[in-house]
């Protein structure tokens, strides 16, 4: 039990990276709040868990976080543990056919959501003598890729702003990591399938990409958010650590 009697916030828990790990942190005895915008899919992820609670709101607004972050210390007392991994792609753009209202959407989901969410938890983590964020990033935060331009803008900013929070709250006892995804078996990676048209060709494709020849699913994320949750990283802090099947070794 790596998480006994601490509290999480999963945003984006309520499906795929998000409702895995809040599945492994309730099997490590966390309890857990999951955010997600859609209250008929939050009530479905709850049956998997035990000592959860959904919270629906929308993390790119100042009042949900902070009401989020309220309500989930109402429920259980304390917060020890962040992940911050709702985020939303825009496929098949480059700058000029990305419009001001898709960039805006996907900075505001990716990038201001982490710091909204972080700003209302940071004074519970240090009401409870310290605390884990976890970001969610991308391995296409590391490098760029072609048609995700909004997209990698926005993860590459997650790396450097999980940099920036390691080292402002690190003196805090609050250590700030993220974790860097190839590709994980979700709801996002089918979309983009479909997208491409022949779903089992582009199954195919995507496993290629890979060094190691397939995509991930989403429990072997939710092993190293564990990690980066837990007291087995107590050293750990302003890492950006790729978890892609050796697509970044390259
Ligand atoms: P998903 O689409 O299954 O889940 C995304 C979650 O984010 C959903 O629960 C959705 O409700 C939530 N969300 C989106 N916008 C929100 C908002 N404004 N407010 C509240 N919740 C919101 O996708 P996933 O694959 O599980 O993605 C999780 C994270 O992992 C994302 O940040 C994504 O960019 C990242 N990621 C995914 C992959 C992949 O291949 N699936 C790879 C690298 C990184």
């Amino acid at each position: 039990m790596k998480l006994e009697n601490r509290v999480a916030i999963v945003t984006g828990g309520n499906r795929g990276i998000g409702l895995a790990t809040a599945q492994l942190f309730t099997q490590h005895g966390a309890r857990v709040a999951i955010v997600g915008r859609d209250e008929d899919v939050g009530r479905v992820a709850l049956e998997s868990l035990h000592d959860a609670i959904f919270l629906q709101g929308d993390v790119t607004r100042a009042d949900d976080c902070e009401r989020i972050v309220r309500e989930t210390v109402h429920a259980f007392g304390r917060l020890d543990i962040l992940f911050n991994n709702a985020g939303i792609i825009l496929r098949n753009r480059n700058i000029e056919t990305t419009s001001e209202a898709e960039w805006d959407a996907t900075m505001d989901t990716n990038v201001k959501s982490v710091y909204l969410m972080s700003r209302a938890a940071l004074p519970h983590l240090r009401a409870t003598g310290g605390g884990a964020i976890v970001n969610t990033a991308s391995y296409v935060g590391l490098v760029g890729f072609p048609g995700l331009a909004a997209y990698a803008a926005s993860k590459g900013a997650v790396v450097n702003l999980t940099r920036a929070m390691a080292l402002d709250h690190a003196a805090e006892n609050i250590r700030v990591n993220c974790i860097c995804p190839g590709s994980v078996e979700t709801d996002m990676i089918h979309d983009a399938w479909k997208l491409y048209g022949d779903v089992e060709q582009a199954a195919r494709v995507w496993a290629s990409k890979h060094p190691i020849k397939r995509i991930a699913a989403p429990q072997e994320i939710a092993e190293l958010v564990l990690f980066l949750a837990s007291d087995a990283s107590s050293f750990v802090t302003g890492a950006a650590i790729p978890i892609d099947g050796g697509i970044t070794a390259g």
